[in-house]
């Protein structure tokens, strides 16, 4: 066995975790390469949504009728009854964590060591992540039967991680968790953000996700006092509907949500929000889904994450009756998604003719340089490839919805 291939699905915290088998695996002496060269094709799934079970199931049948035999791992957030199905397609379902007891010959001199392999890092952004797990239980969400109650890192082992990560020149860090404001390590999370914030160098802090019912005014504070922490703020409002909100067990009403924003603005004015929200959820009524419209417009969020309800096994919401269609939760969507289109047109107009300073993500396929403002604004301009992975200023002359254009600012 000679290379290896990893397709990650799901969120930031696989991605992660996908970079630590990287890192794993090349140390016992395998190399990365293209799915139709690897001996071992290792899948990093994710169960929160059937869409991306059923990618997972087209995607290796492709790669095994291209290359015949390799040998496949399914790995991640992972369903019972999804492992039960993965089974009949991979040679192993295996726990991420027991990576080193993995049956492969490969690992053998590995085995019981402990799986906390540095990761092997790309790109100008450092995905840490702090806790992991999760104890809310929404009624819609896999993530507490896939990975289980919340343990959280100690605090020295992300701070020296971040450290690490700085000196190896990585501009932003990123601090991932189900839901960073429950991090029970040995401090709060304001406080490890306030650590974090104090490793010398030039680089940004951001975190994900938030619930709000444990938003902190000490985390405010927090993001507002920390100069390296971006005035950015992921808060998944999830329905803008009382009622629905109670079905989907988030202990909170559109009136506290509303308050905390407003906490948040009063702080912090220049923060931008974004959010996330589930359309069609069972028993969404257009009465439920107008109020939903109604805060959307009222908040006028910088971003935000649609998702079309999608029924998980072992969730509490499986069990209720579907009210809405596929096709009424596309019109659901797509609603949303215009009035988004159009509220950001207005503030991306705000923009043009400002400089602002951006860290160079990468080269896209059309030849232009992608870059991120601090508030997490795509910012498309032309320039070397050098580039990538600094922080540079960009004057913006053109504003889109979903994003500017500009030139470099020759220093
Ligand atoms: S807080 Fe997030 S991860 Fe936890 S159950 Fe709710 S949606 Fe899932």
């Amino acid at each position: 066995m000679k290379n290896y291939h990893i397709i990650t699905f799901g969120c930031q915290m696989n991605k992660s975790d996908s970079e630590r088998v990287s890192k794993f695996l090349e140390e016992s002496g395998l190399k990365e390469s293209s799915a139709s060269e690897a001996d071992l094709i290792i899948v990093n799934a994710c169960s929160v949504r059937q869409s991306a079970i059923d990618r997972i199931r087209g995607k290796i049948n492709n790669v095994k009728k291209e290359k015949g035999k390799p040998v496949t791992v399914i790995t991640g957030c992972l369903l019972e009854k999804d492992k039960k199905e993965m089974q009949k397609l991979f040679d192993h379902v295996l726990k991420i964590e027991e990576l080193p007891n993995w049956p492969l010959p490969i690992l053998e001199k590995r085995k019981g060591e402990r799986f906390t392999v540095k990761p092997k890092r790309c790109g100008p952004s450092a995905y840490i992540p702090i806790m992991t797990g999760c104890e809310n239980f929404c009624t819609y969400c896999v993530v507490p039967y896939t990975r289980g109650k919340i343990t959280s890192r100690p605090s020295k082992e992300i701070i020296d991680e971040a450290k690490e990560a700085i000196e190896r020149n990585h501009k932003e860090i990123w601090l991932l968790g189900q839901n960073v404001n429950a991090y029970n390590g040995d401090m709060s999370f304001p406080d490890l953000l306030k650590e974090v914030n104090k490793i010398k160098g030039d680089f940004w802090i951001r975190f994900t996700s938030s619930h709000p019912k444990d938003l902190s005014d000490e985390l405010i504070d927090a993001i507002k006092k920390c100069g390296k922490v971006t005035k950015y703020l992921n808060l998944p409002i999830q329905s803008g509907d009382n009622e629905i909100l109670k079905k989907m067990n988030r202990p909170y009403t559109t009136e506290d949500y509303r308050a905390l924003v407003e906490k948040i603005r009063g702080e912090i004015p220049d923060i931008t929000l974004s959010t996330d929200i589930i359309v069609g959820f069972p028993g969404e009524t257009e009465k439920h889904f107008r109020n939903t419209v109604n805060l959307f417009n009222e908040i006028s969020f910088d971003m935000a994450y649609i998702a079309r309800y999608s029924p998980r096994p072992q969730t509490a919401a499986y069990s209720l009756k579907e009210t809405v269609s596929e096709s009424e939760k596309k019109r659901r969507e797509k609603l949303l998604e215009e009035l988004l289109k159009e509220s950001n047109m207005e503030k991306n107009k705000n923009y043009k003719g400002k400089e602002v300073r951006v860290l160079v993500m990468k080269r896209t396929k059309k030849g232009f340089l992608m870059g991120k403002t601090e508030k997490y604004k795509n910012v498309l301009f032309k320039g070397k490839d050098e580039l990538v992975g600094h922080f540079t200023k960009v004057r913006i002359n053109e504003c889109t919805s979903w994003g500017l254009k500009g030139k470099v600012v020759k220093k």
